[in-house]
C-alpha cells in the first residue's frame, strides 16, 4: 500500500506537534516539514532567553532535533511557498517548483508588521520573531547600547527585559499602555515600576512619528514632540498570518478559517497554530489566537485528523503568562469583562499582589493573577476547559486560591474517571 504523504508548511510548535501526532497514529507515513528559514525548528518564545544567554543556541535547537531524529521526519530548508493548487493537490515553492500532497498542513504562523514611519529605512530597524532577527540583532549590537523599542505587547515587554539584564538602556515607546491588552491596570503598574528600577524607562500615548540620522545614531522623533536619541530600534508592534494561499481559503480576523477538525475549506488542507483562524472556546467565534499553547494543541488535532483519526478542537482559551523582573503575571480566559454581559468580578490586592476572578452563571470564565506565586495557571485554565461549577465557592477561591482551584480540580478528575 502507498504511503501517506504528509506535507507541513512550517517547521514552528505547531508544525512539530502535528508531525508527532501523524506519526503516532501512523508509523508508516512519510512526513515532510517545509521552512522558509535556514534554521532547525524551534519555539520563537525561547528566543528572549538567547538573548539573556539564560538558553545556549544548542539547546535552542535540541527539541526540534531530536524530534526529527526519533520520528523519522524529513526537514526541507530555505524553501518558501508561494502558492497552492488544490486542483492539482500541488504546493508551489518560489522560483517555481512544485511538490505534491496528500495531506496538506499549512503551519506558517505570522509575520512582524512594522507600521509606517517616515524616513525609516529597512536596515535601521530590527523586529523580533525568527531565529534570523535575533541573529541579525545579537550581531550588530555593541555593549552597553541605548535602544528603543516600538510597540508594548509581549514580545516587547519580554525583549525590554532581555536586553535590559544585558547591560542596555531601553526605553519602550507604547502607542497606549504597557500591555494593556493582556493584564489589569494595577498589574501593569508594578511592573513598570520594576522595569524603571531597572534602568528602563516607558513612553506611553506616543507613536513614533519619523526616524533621521545622528552619527551614527538614530534621531526618534515621537508623535507628541519628543525626540528620542538611540543606537538601536526594534518594532514589536504586532504581527500579521503569513496566510500563503492567495485568498483561495476564506480569512477570519485575519487567520485562515478552520473549523473544528482544523480543516480548511479545501479538501486535506488544515491550517493551525498562529495563522489559523479557529473557533474560541466561549462563543465559537473563529479568530486567531497566537499563543504556545494553542499552537501546540491546534497542531496536535490537525495532525490526528490528518492520519485520519476523528478529534475535535475544543476552542481556544486566551493565556498570558509573564515572568518579569520577579513580577509574576497571569491571565487566563475573559478578564474584560463587564456585568452588563453577565460576569461577576471579584478581586483582592494585597501591596504587590493581586488576584482577579471573573465567573458567569456560576462557572469561572477567567482569572487573572500577579505575584500570586503559588498559584498555578493551568489549574484555572483546567477549571475554565472543564466548565467545572465554581459558583459556591468562589469567595474561598478567592481568599485560598491554590488549595481550592486544586481542590475543585481533583473533584472533579475523581468525578470523571467513576
Ligand atoms: C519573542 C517571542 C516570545 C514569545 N513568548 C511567548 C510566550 O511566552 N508564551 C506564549 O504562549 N507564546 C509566546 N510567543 C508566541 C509563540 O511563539 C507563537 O504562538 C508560536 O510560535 C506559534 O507557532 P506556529 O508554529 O504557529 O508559528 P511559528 O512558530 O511562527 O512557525 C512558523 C513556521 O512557518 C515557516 N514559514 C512561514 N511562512 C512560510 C512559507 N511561506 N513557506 C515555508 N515556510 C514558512 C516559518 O519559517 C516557521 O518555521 C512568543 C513569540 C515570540 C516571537
Amino acid at each position: 500500500m502507498d504511503r501517506t504523504k504528509h506535507l507541513i508548511i512550517g517547521a514552528g510548535p505547531a508544525a512539530l506537534a502535528a508531525a508527532k501526532a501523524i506519526r503516532n497514529a501512523d508509523k508508516s507515513a512519510d512526513i515532510k516539514l517545509v521552512t522558509r528559514e535556514e534554521s532547525l525548528p524551534y519555539s520563537p518564545a525561547m528566543l528572549p532567553y538567547l538573548i539573556s544567554q539564560e538558553l545556549s543556541e544548542k539547546d535552542f535547537f535540541l527539541k526540534g532535533r531530536e524530534t526529527l531524529d526519533s520520528l523519522g521526519i524529513q526537514l526541507v530548508r530555505g524553501k518558501e511557498v508561494v502558492a497552492l493548487h488544490p486542483e492539482k493537490k500541488e504546493v508551489e515553492y518560489a522560483g517555481g517548483e512544485r511538490e505534491t500532497y496528500d495531506k496538506l498542513l499549512i503551519a506558517t504562523g505570522a509575520a512582524p508588521q512594522v507600521p509606517p514611519v517616515e524616513n525609516l529605512a529597512p536596515d535601521q530597524v530590527y523586529t523580533f520573531r525568527t531565529y534570523g532577527d535575533f541573529e541579525r540583532l545579537s550581531k550588530n549590537l555593541g555593549q552597553n547600547q541605548d535602544i528603543a523599542i516600538y510597540g508594548a505587547g509581549l514580545v516587547a515587554v519580554e525583549a525590554a527585559e532581555k536586553l535590559c539584564h544585558a547591560g542596555h538602556a531601553v526605553t519602550i515607546i507604547a502607542r497606549s499602555s504597557l500591555l494593556r491588552k493582556y493584564f489589569d491596570p494595577h498589574s501593569v503598574a508594578v511592573l513598570e515600576k520594576a522595569f524603571v528600577k531597572h534602568g528602563g524607562k516607558v513612553i506611553t500615548k506616543s507613536t513614533l512619528a519619523a526616524v533621521g540620522k545622528k552619527a551614527d545614531k538614530l534621531e526618534l522623533k515621537l508623535g507628541n514632540g519628543r525626540t528620542l536619541i538611540v543606537d538601536r530600534l526594534l518594532v514589536a508592534t504586532g504581527v500579521a498570518a503569513n496566510l500563503v494561499t492567495g485568498g483561495l481559503i476564506p480569512v477570519a480576523a485575519g487567520g485562515l478559517m478552520v473549523g473544528r477538525h482544523m480543516e480548511t475549506s479545501i479538501p486535506d488542507v488544515f491550517a493551525a497554530g498562529d495563522v489559523a483562524a479557529a473557533p474560541s472556546f466561549d462563543d465559537s467565534q473563529n479568530a486567531p489566537c497566537p499563543i504556545l499553547p494553542e499552537a501546540v494543541q491546534q497542531g496536535k488535532v490537525a495532525g490526528a485528523n490528518m492520519a485520519g483519526e476523528k478529534i475535535e478542537y475544543k476552542g481556544w482559551i486566551p493565556g498570558n503568562y509573564l515572568r518579569c523582573f520577579d513580577e509574576h503575571l497571569f491571565s487566563v480566559g475573559t478578564i474584560d469583562a463587564t456585568p452588563a454581559d453577565g460576569y461577576e468580578t471579584f478581586e483582592k490586592t494585597d501591596g504587590d499582589s493581586f488576584l482577579k476572578l471573573v465567573v458567569k452563571d456560576g462557572l469561572l470564565a477567567g482569572a487573572e493573577g500577579l505575584n500570586q506565586k503559588y498559584v498555578h495557571p493551568g489549574v484555572f485554565h483546567y477549571l475554565i476547559r472543564e466548565r467545572v461549577p465554581v459558583g459556591e465557592y468562589r469567595e474561598l477561591l478567592l481568599a485560598k486560591p491554590r488549595e481550592t482551584a486544586c481542590w475543585l480540580m481533583t473533584r472533579h478528575r475523581a468525578d470523571r474517571a467513576i
